[in-house]
């Protein structure tokens, strides 16, 4: 394996991103006093967003991140913009209601199609278009349930796939049905958060680099903000750093749960590539232990292994290498040229955290494996709420802020994870032993047949 982050920083760089990235331009540090209208916290996705979307209301806006843009989990993601939210939507219906639930999942493809609309006017993205989600257990009752939830009662583009079909494009016995999304899409994450910045930029967004968020002081009209070489005032203040955002507003990062997950891109696999997948959008199992995806013309995207705590990225690049065998035995164990990890902020919910914590400070945090459409879509709700007075945020105000559980939480999180994966894959196996099984009793039945054909024909 060449190219892999070995640094022992298991959020090292991604050098797929490295070799494949637009050139992004390196923003100044903060080191004069600054009056802004808004001051967001936190240059990814979702401080992005808003920054942007707050730009198009002719107000001023400083972005402060404390890193590089992107450097965090917006610029190490898989890509995959699908509609929905971390949460499946039928525990979502449960929660909130039908009407509730179905306008929360027309905001969820609102924030693909901005997604789409923002991706057009960028470089480098390589966009491919559909997600399957194909589930590892044979639960066709289950996928029809869900398809006449998001076709019939939220009037959703998704179509239902027999087995025979999924196995056409996905030449493996793992999988059964599949949901199909034909309005998702897959992008270059890094190209796709470098190509925000530069829009926000051009909108007047000033943006700084390498300037941590030390403290707010949200008292009064004008808010402070601390930073090591600066002070800032504004209006309103957004915090978007996910789970970096640390002395900024500790109480705030301790509802969410790290969730490390590792993404690996293999060497060119030529064509046996083609012999086991031939379906060019993103695909999933439905528990989402694996997501991939064709980058490059030839090789596969893979990205799995998710724990609560830091993840080693050679250990991450042999459980990949083994999860691609597991689900394609006919491309073996394919090299790795590019392994990364990166860590997303879950809820105990496991919905965003969208709206106004007091008068003039605002959240947008907290979008867990769903951040590519999610973002997009609390860009539009935090800065409408801030400048128009649009109080759509509060659709998500039945998700409170709770508290995470800390390390004790991480380890119950853990817990949970390795209990799910086991609980499928026992289920998987079952679903594909029963499978052998009917093949072979068909089997019998048709030699069966065949003797007692032959057995008259002798009388
Ligand atoms: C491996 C992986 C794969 C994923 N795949 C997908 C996918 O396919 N599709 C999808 O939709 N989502 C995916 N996600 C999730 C998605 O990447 C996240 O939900 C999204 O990037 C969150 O954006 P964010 O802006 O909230 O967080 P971040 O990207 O973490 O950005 C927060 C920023 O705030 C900065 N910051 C924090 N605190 C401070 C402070 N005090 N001062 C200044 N700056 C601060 C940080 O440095 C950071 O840059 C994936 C995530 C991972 C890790």
């Amino acid at each position: 394996m060449s190219g892999q982050d070995t640094s022992g920083n298991p959020a090292g760089r991604p050098d797929w991103d490295r070799a494949t990235a637009v050139p992004g331009l390196a923003r100044p540090r903060l080191t004069f006093d600054l009056d802004v209208d808004v001051c967001v916290v936190g240059g990814g996705l979702a401080g992005l967003a808003v920054a942007r979307e707050a730009a198009r209301r002719d107000v001023s806006v400083a972005v402060l991140e404390a890193g590089s843009i992107g450097e965090q989990a917006s610029g190490r993601n898989f890509g995959l913009v699908a509609p929905g939210y971390p949460v499946d939507v039928r525990e979502l219906i449960e929660r909130v209601g039908l009407a509730d639930a179905r306008a929360l999942w027309t905001l969820a493809q609102e924030g693909v199609d901005r997604v789409r609309a923002s991706a057009a006017q960028m470089p480098g993205l390589g966009l491919t278009q559909g997600w399957l989600q194909a589930s590892t257990v044979d639960a066709g009752d289950e996928m029809i349930e869900r398809l006449q939830v998001l076709g019939g009662d939220f009037g959703f583009e998704v179509e239902g796939w027999q087995v025979e079909q999924v196995r056409a494009v996905l030449r493996s016995e793992r999988y059964f049905h599949a949901v199909h999304y034909p309005r998702a899409f897959s992008l270059h994450a890094h190209n796709y958060v470098l190509g925000l910045a530069a829009d926000a930029a051009a909108r007047g967004v000033h943006i700084f680099e390498n300037t941590p968020v030390t403290a707010i002081d949200v008292a009064g009209i004008r808010k402070r903000v601390e930073t090591p070489g600066a002070r800032l005032r504004a209006s309103h203040i957004v915090l978007a750093g996910n789970v970096h955002l640390g002395a900024a507003s500790p109480r705030l990062a301790a509802t969410l749960m790290p969730v490390w997950r590792a993404v690996g891109v293999t060497a060119p696999l030529g064509d046996k590539l083609a012999e086991a997948l031939t379906y060019t959008g993103a695909v999933s199992d439905s528990a989402d232990v694996d997501r991939y995806r064709i980058v490059s013309g030839n090789r596969l995207m893979w990205s799995s292994c998710q724990a609560t705590f830091a993840i080693d990225p050679k250990s991450a690049a042999r459980t990949i290498r083994k999860r691609i065998a597991a689900a394609f035995p006919q491309l073996g164990r394919p090299a790795l040229e590019h392994v990364w990890c990166g860590v997303y902020g879950r809820t105990v919910h496991g919905m965003p955290q969208i709206g106004e914590l007091r008068p003039g400070l605002w959240v947008a945090s907290g979008f867990g494996r769903h951040g590519l459409n999610t973002t997009a879509i609390a860009g539009e709700l935090v800065a409408a709420g801030m400048l128009d007075k649009d109080d759509r945020w509060r659709l998500f105000a039945p998700f409170e802020l709770v508290w995470a559980g800390g390390t004790a939480g991480r380890v119950v999180g853990q817990a949970v994870i390795g209990w799910g994966r086991g609980r499928l894959v026992l289920a998987g196996a079952l679903a594909r032993y029963r499978e052998r099984a009917d093949r072979r009793g068909q089997e019998r039945e048709q030699r069966l047949a065949a003797a007692s054909r032959g057995a008259r024909s002798d009388r």
